[in-house]
């Protein structure tokens, strides 16, 4: 019987579980789903909600409406800071398997970030760092995400660019970035923490090996936090982005009209302990009431 309670598990057969929340680790109906979301109680995945905010450019973007050359390009570049900043603030606490970001506009799916650790453990720990820091001056909120795999919550026909639904759609249409820029980050999270790469390369993954690298880990962590501040607006990464060729057909892809100016993302002091965003945390409390 057991088995056959498996079988259908997270399966649109599942009466009792929500299969897209299962999946996607969200649903559109949210607390009002019939099904159960239970948030895993640890998972190497952590869901920061809403976290990226979309500026109208992107929001056009995500809607599939003709945006202009520069617009695009800000918004790129917009993004690019975002990611960066997220990608190296999350690698101190371990090593990142992945890091990806909705274009969704979906209410439930809207500026998702989703960080998939190689280890529970270093999931835990950054969920223990973060859970009471605010990001742009608000809160972030932090849950374990059951997804496990990205590749089946991403939509598939807007991968092949035929996706109907547009920004609106259930499943996930990630923000671009480019593959190169990405490498970039991969190998400086490698460079400034040796300690993950070289458990890789071993292939030692016993639980043991990973709580021994999670505890080498922090004193390192602080020695280079200083480093790598320096090292973000290096000049490699500056042409990684600049001459990546990748990142020019991303633009292509879009096509041109209007004309919209976008705001910098400011990279200083974005990380704040919670206390500095309760002002802006009561405002959205009085807008869901
Ligand atoms: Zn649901
Ligand atoms: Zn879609």
């Amino acid at each position: 019987m057991a088995g056959g309670l498996e079988r259908v598990y997270g399966t649109e057969e599942d009466k009792v579980n929500c299969s897209f929340y299962i999946k996607i680790g969200a649903c559109r109906y949210e607390n009002k789903c019939q099904r159960i979301h239970s948030i895993p109680p640890i998972s190497q995945t952590i869901l920061f909600k809403h976290m990226y905010q979309n500026s109208p450019m992107e929001v056009a973007i995500a809607s599939g409406n003709a945006v202009s050359q520069a617009g695009i390009e800000e918004a790129l570049e917009k993004f690019e800071n975002f990611y960066e900043d997220v990608f190296l603030k999350l690698a101190e606490f371990g090593e990142i398997e992945d890091l990806i970001v909705c274009e969704n506009i979906g209410d439930h799916l809207v500026g998702n970030v989703y960080v998939k650790y190689t280890s529970e453990l270093f999931a835990e720990s950054c969920f223990n760092a973060l859970q009471n820091l605010s990001y742009e001056n608000r809160p972030l909120q932090m849950e374990y995400s059951p997804v496990l795999d990205f590749s089946s919550a991403k939509c598939k026909q807007y991968i092949d660019g035929t996706c109907q639904r547009g920004g609106a759609c259930n499943y996930l249409h990630l923000k671009k970035i480019s593959t190169k820029f990405k490498k970039s980050l991969f190998n400086q999270m490698y460079e400034e923490h040796p300690e993950y790469r070289e458990k890789k390369e071993k292939e030692v993954n016993t639980e043991q090996d990973i709580v021994m690298m999670f505890r080498k880990s922090p004193k390192k962590n602080k020695k280079k936090e200083k480093k790598s501040k320096k090292k973000k607006s290096s000049s490699s990464r500056e042409s990684s982005r600049r001459n990546s060729i990748e990142r020019q057909k991303m633009i292509n892809d879009w096509n041109e009209t209007g004309i919209q100016n976008v705001s910098q993302a400011q990279k200083n002091d974005v990380w704040k302990q919670y206390a500095c965003s309760s002002l802006y945390s009561q405002s959205i409390d009085e807008n869901k009431s």
